[in-house]
């Protein structure tokens, strides 16, 4: 380009903090989060720039083809359909979205974030991830609503830190570009996992048995995302029950996610496998219906996600197979015929991972 006499400068505005500006003592990358963000928040970012009026894009026309004429919208089946109600693509879009979850969501964030039933997070990551709006744009709105008293400390900065895991993850794939492929902790290349054709299908069509994994699983296809907390409890079935590798969990989640990033769902894949920088032990297992009953206490997630279930009493929502057959004959369940079995116990599935977590330290 300079050659043909035009200027070109590149300026950082999809992260924070360039990946290779934020650095141990030592000068090395950091594979913690927490004395990451430290020295993120130290460094301090820059605000983002006003919108320049003088700046216009070229005066030429281009000839090109329509962009419908090129059908890349899924016909058959339509599998975004559902995708409208949940996001409107775009800049405006994204603006919209990040002005409404500053007055609506913004507080009681950090109490109700793990919450799938209640709107308490901003739903900004596939804006994010197509650069429909900066990281420091979103840092800055957030920064402002503390400053000005319009949210509480508490609830801005657990959103900044939670800003800090998508910079940790871009600074890990930097850093360490296998990361979608390999384990970033040698242990587990010898890890024996399954194969498990039978129980992958299950798990992608949201048919374990386990309303919580089913409800999530079915809310990504049908919505092109899934709530934070729900990706860590179907994420750790898939690898811990199921004991099928995780790259196979983050390829599914790959074609599926609208917000789908090579950062971000490489670096959580791994975090909940234990395999990666930073990340949850392997022994800790999420139990899917103790899981349910913390985060979706009266079962509303599931009831949305799982309309077979519906009627079932909130008693029963998240471990249907204990309820009387009574209970499920007036809720209009028969299970293996409405809604299936459990396709593996889950506490005979969490001794089996632990065996093989134990053999792969061994
Ligand atoms: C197995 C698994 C796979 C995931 N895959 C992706 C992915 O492909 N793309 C993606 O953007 N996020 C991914 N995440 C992280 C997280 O689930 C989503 O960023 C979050 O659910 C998006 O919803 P939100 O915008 O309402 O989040 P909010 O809670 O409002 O968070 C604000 C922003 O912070 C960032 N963020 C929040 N949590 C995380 C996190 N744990 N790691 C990195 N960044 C985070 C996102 O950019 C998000 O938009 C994954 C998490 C898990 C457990």
């Amino acid at each position: 380009m300079t050659q043909a006499g035009v200027a070109v400068t590149s300026h950082a505005g999809n992260l924070l903090f360039e990946p290779w500006t934020i650095r141990t003592g030592a000068g090395g990358p950091f594979r913690v989060f927490t004395p990451f963000w430290k020295a993120c928040l130290a460094a301090g970012w820059q605000p983002p720039l006003r919108e320049n009026p003088e700046l216009r894009g070229g005066e030429t026309s281009v000839t090109s083809d329509a962009l419908g004429d090129w059908g890349l919208l899924p016909r058959s089946p339509d599998w975004a359909a559902g995708f409208p109600a949940h996001w409107t693509p775009g800049e405006q879009g994204a603006r919209a979205r990040l002005e409404e979850f500053i007055t609506d969501g913004l507080s009681g964030y950090a109490s109700l974030r793990d919450r799938p039933d209640r709107p308490h997070t901003s739903r900004l990551s596939a804006h994010l991830r197509f650069g429909e709006v900066s990281a420091r744009t979103v840092a800055a709105a957030i920064c402002q609503a503390r400053d000005t008293g319009a949210a509480n400390e508490r609830d801005a900065d657990k959103f900044l830190s939670e800003l800090g895991w998508r910079e940790f993850s871009h600074h890990l794939l930097y850093h360490f570009p296998t990361l979608p492929h390999d384990n970033l902790q040698p242990k587990f290349v010898a890890f024996a996992w399954r194969e498990d054709p039978k129980g992958l299908e299950a798990w992608q069509k949201g048919l374990t048995g386990y309303p919580i994994v089913d409800a999530g699983m079915r809310e990504l296809w049908r919505t092109g995302t899934m709530h934070n907390r729900v990706r860590m409890v179907v994420a750790s079935f898939l690898i811990k029950d199921l004991l099928v590798d995780w790259r196979q969990g983050e390829a599914w989640f790959w074609d599926t996610l609208v917000d789908a990033d090579h950062a971000n769902n490489a670096a959580s894949w791994q975090w909940v496998a234990g395999s990666g920088a930073d990340a949850a032990p392997f022994f800790r297992i999420f139990n899917p219906v103790l899981q349910g009953e913390k985060h979706d206490p009266d079962g509303a997630y599931v009831r949305t996600h799982v309309p077979e279930l519906a009627r079932l009493p909130a008693k029963y929502i998240h471990r249907p197979w204990e309820a009387p057959s009574s209970t499920l004959f007036e809720a209009g369940i028969e299970l293996g015929a409405t809604y299936p079995h459990r396709i593996v116990d889950h506490a005979m599935a969490r001794d089996r991972a632990l065996e093989a977590f134990k053999a792969t330290r061994g």
